[in-house]
This record gives structure tokens, sequence and C-alpha cells, in this order.
């Protein structure tokens, strides 16, 4: 049996595990009848409740839904009208058109709104979610004050019509878990409700129901609209919503919360109107929501509903990742900085090796330069030496051709043998002409031509240079003129010697490269100030010419205008190179102008001082007569020793010969000599040597006997040697008579114990 029921005409119904039975208690003996409920479902036809209704109609609960008898009809209530099931445990009525309706299982609780005719006019749910504490159901109940008790296993829901009310340990009941169908409400009004553990007697219902508190509570978290385990609550950040509800105000929501965490540290009760708490991607760390719902009297005194959730942090913000970007960014660094280490090293190893490359060329192209300077200074020094050997080599047998000749010259000679002589003798003046060239040449060449300035007749010295061709100019049956220019100062300062060799060398040229016709030697003042006077000097002639194309290069050394002429003229193709650069070292210029056939002109321009030293030269007058002298001749070779000889024994001296310079300071010792021409180069002791040893001697006797070196060494430096070694001036060979004379005249004549201004003699 699961329940029992009279109605208003006294009759008994009685539900069951097997079916309704209903018995009529007027008639006796009472006899129960079984009452047909066609909905019942199952078996068993499980009926759990009957439940008579003032009007006569009957209630009637089972597997299959919930039915209303009106006599005739039944109207059943399933899921078709929107219940959660079909098997109704409990049901109780509030008003005569609201039922509420519990579940063979936890379900929670359905109200039916019914309309006048009972057909369904809305279905509703209430559970754990929204309004009850529990889903698990133990009885619906209505009290006589017309309100619904719903037993649960988490105490009792009360519904007023208004608002809910809760019934629990906290607020008088003895036990949470109520019994099943433990409802039980006396004719006072007292509500007896049975539990797992005793019974509660709720007296003076009305107060206390108004008094119990509101309880608001977390219902769920969704975390960007997915819904959370409010059980385990360590969640990552999203979008968080949290809903809350008040249990006993469903639908009206009236709170006030405060959250503590990271995000929001207030501590601060904030309203809220809403149901729900949005919290847009909060942060990391722990968080403590507390929820509460306003008390009916409008207090906030009741419970607190509390979530305590944890968001956990992204990657991002864990410690490990921050260490992690640490040390990446380090080791970034690191690799950074060793990266561009790398580079500057590898870029200055680079520029290292570069510098070592270029500094091992250079060392090298040093070395290189170091070694060719050394052979170009070996080879010029080879020059110098080759040039002094050969000077010397040709000069001494040139010394004997000329002085020799000379001397014949000077004997008693047939017409025939004289011409042959003179020839000779000419010759031998040509060859030396052609020597002299060479060394000049070279001594240009070297830097080493050292040009004087005397005082000179301009006029004296264009006759002189002349002076040589006379007698080829008549024999060529050449004219010859020379003109100056009335405003050419008879006297000038310069290097009449130069002068002469550039004027000898153009008018040389102008005799050989011309047939007939005349030379003329013009000299012309082209200006004149106090720095000096600039002279033109023109030597024309109307001989073969030069083509015009050939005309810049008879200047250049050893070229000739034409091949043939070479053949034809002979020469060396110096003279107008050497010309040339000596007018150049005198400040000036040679040019020429030229025409084929009809002949050239040599135009020299040179510059002379107003004043000049005081000459400290003899005059190139021969000497008169000298007291006759001992003078001892080192000679080691034997032509040049008899030739020296017989000009000095012409002129009456006395001669000690000598071989070497051994011999020479033997002779000395010997004493009586009063003056000295001694060779340069002699073998066994040259005759520098010989100078130092007699020098040497004399110091004790504090005589000074006068040397003249004879070299033929005509490079410069010799004179320097010459002099250094004590001598006391020197003569190129090949010497002539007039040399030898001029010199004896000189040193002679001061052979007194002072010493002399060493200078040379010409
Ligand atoms: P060389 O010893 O050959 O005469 P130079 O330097 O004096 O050497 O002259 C060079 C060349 O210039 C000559 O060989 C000749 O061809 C030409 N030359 C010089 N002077 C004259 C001139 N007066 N008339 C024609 N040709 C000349």
């Amino acid at each position: 049996m699961t329940s029992i029921k009279l109605d208003g005409q006294e009759r008994l119904w009685v539900s069951t595990r097997s079916g309704l039975f209903v018995a009529d208690t007027k008639r006796k003996p009472i006899r129960f009848e079984p009452f047909q409920v066609p909905f019942v479902r199952g078996l068993t036809k499980t009926i759990y409740r009957v439940v008579p209704r003032a009007d006569g109609r009957i209630w009637v609960s089972g597997t299959g839904g919930l039915g209303l008898w009106d006599g005739r009809n039944w109207i059943v209530y399933g899921t078709k009208s929107g219940l959660r099931k079909e098997s109704i445990v409990f049901f109780a009525e509030r008003t005569d058109r609201e039922v509420w309706v519990g579940y063979a299982g936890v379900e929670g609780v359905s109200r039916l709104q019914l309309r006048p005719d009972f057909s369904v006019a809305e279905t509703e749910h209430f559970n754990q979610e929204g309004t009850l504490h529990s889903n698990d159901i133990s009885f619906v109940e209505r009290d006589r004050g017309g309100r619904i008790w719903i037993g649960t296993a988490a105490g009792v829901d009360i519904y007023d019509g208004r608002r809910w009310r809760y019934l629990g340990t906290e607020n008088g009941l003895i036990w949470h878990d109520c019994a099943l169908g433990a409802f039980l409400e006396d004719s006072n009004g007292d509500v007896l409700v049975g539990t797992e553990n005793g019974f509660s007697m709720i007296k003076d219902t009305q107060q206390r129901l108004l008094d119990s508190p509101t309880t608001p509570k977390i219902i769920g978290l969704w975390r960007n609209g997915e819904p959370q385990k409010l059980a385990s609550l360590r969640l990552s950040s999203g979008d968080l919503r949290i809903e809350f509800a008040n249990m006993r105000l469903n639908g009206n929501a009236n709170f006030r919360y405060r959250l503590a965490g990271p995000d929001a540290a207030s501590g601060l009760w904030q309203p809220i109107s809403q149901p729900a708490l949005h919290l847009p991607q909060p942060g990391a760390g722990q968080y403590r929501l507390e929820v509460q719902a306003p008390q009916p009297d409008g207090s906030w005194m009741g419970k607190t509903a509390v979530l305590v959730f944890e968001i956990t942090p992204r990657y991002w913000q864990s410690w490990w990742f921050a260490a992690l970007v640490g040390v990446g960014l380090l080791a970034t660094v690191v690799a950074v900085w060793w990266l561009r280490e790398r580079r500057i090293l590898e870029a200055s190893r680079v520029l290292e090796q570069a510098v070592a490359d270029r500094t091992h060329d250079i060392e090298a192209q040093k070395e290189q330069i170091a070694t060719l300077l050394e052979q170009a200074q070996q080879s010029n020094q080879l020059k110098s030496e080759f040039l002094a050997n050969m000077s010397h080599e040709i000069r001494t047998p040139m010394n004997g051709v000329l002085g020799m000749t000379a001397l014949a010259l000077a004997t008693e000679l047939s017409g025939e043998q004289r011409d042959y002589l003179d020839t000779a003798h000419q010759s031998a003046e040509s060859l030396l002409q052609v020597l002299n060239d060479i060394l000049d040449f070279s001594k240009i060449e070297a830097g080493r031509l050292d040009v004087e300035c005397v005082g000179f007749s301009v006029r004296q010295v264009v006759e002189d240079a002349a002076r040589p061709f006379r007698f080829a100019l008549q024999q060529k049956q050449l004219g010859f003129e020379i003109e100056v220019a009335e405003a050419v100062p008879a006297m000038l300062g310069g290097d009449p010697g130069r002068v002469r060799q550039i004027l000898t060398n153009l008018i040389g040229n102008g005799v050989k490269f011309t047939q007939r016709g005349l030379i003329r030697v013009g000299v012309d003042l082209v200006e004149s100030g106090e720095a000096g006077a600039l002279l033109a000097f023109r030597v024309k002639d109307s001989g073969i010419g030069i083509a015009a194309e050939s005309l810049p290069i008879v200047f250049e050394q050893f070229r000739q205008a034409d091949g043939s002429t070479t053949r034809k003229f002979g020469g060396t193709g110096l003279g107008l190179a050497i010309s040339r650069k000596l007018a150049e070292l005198m400040g000036g210029t040679l040019s020429a102008t030229s025409e084929v056939g009809v002949g050239s002109e040599f135009i020299c321009a040179l510059r002379f001082a107003n004043t000049w030293p005081t000459a400290a030269r003899g005059n190139s007058e021969i000497p008169g007569d000298v007291a006759a002298l001992r003078i001892l001749v080192a000679e080691d070779n034997e032509v040049s020793q008899r030739l020296v000889e017989r000009l000095l024994t012409k002129r009456g001296h006395r001669v000690t010969k000598a071989s070497n310079g051994r011999q020479a300071v033997a002779r000395f010792a010997e004493g009586g000599i009063e003056l000295v021409f001694m060779d340069v180069q002699m073998p066994e002791m040259n005759g520098l040597d010989a100078v130092r040893a007699i020098r040497q001697a004399e110091s004790s006797t504090g005589r000074h006997v006068p040397i003249v070196m004879l070299t033929a060494n005509a490079m410069e430096g010799d004179r320097e040697r010459c002099l250094e070694c004590g001598a006391d001036g020197y003569l190129t060979k090949p010497v002539s008579d007039f040399q030898l004379a001029q010199a004896v005249a000189q040193f002679g004549l001061t052979r007194v114990n002072s010493k002399p201004d060493a200078a040379p003699v010409k």
C-alpha cells in the first residue's frame, strides 16, 4: 500500500503497488473494489498516490503519469504535458489550478498551471540548478497556509506563491535528509518533518519561514562559453562568466559581491543586479569570489556563497618561460657578441694579413730597389772608373804623340817630312777632341761639370773658336765672317772655355757640312740689364741644311740628321748634344733653323754677368825666362817621361827622373830638388802616396818643395785627391809645352818656404 485517503462521500481510497482500490465505508462489511486506472503501465501497475478533491474529482499518480478522474473520464498529465517523466510519485495542489509534481528518480519538481477546464496552461521545472537544495525529492506537500513543502535530501524548500524559503539544519531542521513522505501538518498548523535522523516539529510556521535567511548560490562558471566543473577550479585565463542565484527568489536577482585576486584586490562589496559576473581575461593567480543576497528585512546578514578559483598563468607568464626567455636572450646576446667578435677578428686578421703582405711586398720592393740602386751605383762607378781608365790609357799615348810630333816639328825638316808630321799632329788633336767630347758628355751626365765665371773678351773667344778652321776654310774656299754688334760689351763675366767649345762645335759643323759659300758668325746683344747681358751667337752656313723632321733630333746625343752623313762627313753625334747642355748649364738655349740645300743657322743665346771675380790666374802668355831649376820628374811611361824631360831641358832646367813613387821619394831624399812633377798612376808606389811620403819627410826640415801632379784622370775628384795628399797643383795630360812652362813659372817662383795657393795650371 502506498497511500490511503477518505473522500467526501466516505469512500476509502487505497493505492498499492499493484493498483488502486476503493471501498464504500457506509456499507458493511467493507469491501474493496479495484478501481481501473488505465494509464498506469508496467507489470505491477504501481499507484503511488491517490488524493480526492473537494469537488469529487480524484487525483491518481503512478507509473504512466498523473491522472484526474471526474467520475466519467481521465485527464492524464505526462511528458506530453511538459513533465519530465511519466512515473510520478509525489504531487500536491497549491491552489485548485496549480499542481506540484515530484518524480520517481532524482529529477526535482515541476509545477503545472491549469486552465479552468484542467488543460495545461504552463509547466515549469524547479531543481538544484536554480531553486531547490537537492533534486532528490522525499515529499511534495501543501500546508493549510497554502505553501508547498518540498522535502529533499538537503532539507526542505518551501514556496508560498511569491518566494522561496529554506528549512535546513541551520534554522531548525534536525537533519538535512528528509524521509520519504515524512510530512504531517496537525490541527494546530504545526508541521512535523521526518528525517533519516529523527523528526522536527516546526511551530509558528509563518514567523519561522519569514525569518529564514535567503541564500545565494554559485550555480555555474563558464569559460569562453564552456561550462566548467566547479570541483577543480584551476583554469587558464579566458572570458569568464560566473552565475549565481538567490535560492529564494527565482529569476529575481539582487546581489552584491566582492572579488579578491590579483586583478581585483579592492575587497569592497559591489552591488550587482544580474545573477552573473563577467570577468574578461582575468590575470593569473588565486581568486576568491563572495556573493551575498539581501535578507527579507533588507540586510546583507545571510549566507555568503564563496567560489575560490585559480587562474593558471599562461606559459609566457610562468617563471620557467621567463627564465627560458632570459636564457634565450642571453644566448642571443652572447651569440651576437660572439659573431661580432668573430667578424671583427676575421676583419682584423684579413687586414693584418693584407698589411703583412703589403709590408712584405714593400720590403721586397725596397730590397729590389736597394739592389738596383747598388747595381746602378756600381755600374755608374764602373762607368766613371772605366772612363777614367780609358782617358788615362788614351791620354798617355796621346801625350806622347802630340808632344813628340810637336818636338819633331821644331827640328829641321824637309817640306815633305813637315807635311806628314803636321798631319799626324792635327789627327792627334782631333782624336783628343773626340776624347774630350766623350769625357765632357759623361761629366755633364753625372752633373759634375762646373761652369766658372771670369772676365773675358767676347770677340777674342769667337776668334779663338774659329782659329782651328782657318786651314779647312781655305782649303774648301769658303768665305768666313765674324760680326760682333757694337752694343755687345767688350768684356763680360762667364766661362770663355765653354763658350769657345760651343762655338767651335757650331763652326766646325758649318765648315763640315758646307761645300761652297760662306760661314758667318754674328753676335748680338738681345737684352742688357743689372743682372747681366743676354747675347745671341748665330752661326750661319750655306751648306746642305737639315730636313725639318730631323731638326729636333740633331740635338740628341749620338744622333745625326742622316745616317749617311756619318760615312760622308764623320762625327760622333755628340757635338750638338754637348753644346746644348753646356748652353743650358750657362742659363741659355741652343736652337736651329734650317732649309735643305740652302743652309742652316744655329742660334745660341747665353747669359753673362756684368761683373766677375778678379782672375787669380796667370795670363796666357808663355812666361819669360825663369831661373834654371832642378826638377824631379816621376813618370812610369817612358815616352811621357822623355817628353816632359825634353820640354823642361829645352828651357834650361835640369831633370832627375824616377819611374815610380818609391824611386821618386828616394831621389827627393837625395836632396837638391826644387820642383817635382809627379804622375799619379805609377807602379809600386803611386804618386799620391809618394807625395805624402815627401811631405812627411819635409815636416822635420820645415822646407816645402812645390809638387805638381800630372794626371790622366780628367774626371772630377782627381783635383781634390791631388791637393789632399799635399800637392800644390796639377796638370791634366796630355801636357803641352805651354802648360809645363806656365807651371814651372808659377811654382818655381814660389819655391820659398811659404805654401802657395793650390790651383790647377792651364
Ligand atoms: P757630329 O759629330 O755628327 O757632327 P753633331 O751633334 O755636331 O755631331 O751633329 C749632329 C748631326 O747634325 C750631324 O751629323 C749632322 O747630320 C747634323 N748637322 C749639324 N750641323 C749641321 C750643319 N751646319 N749643316 C747640316 N747638318 C748639320
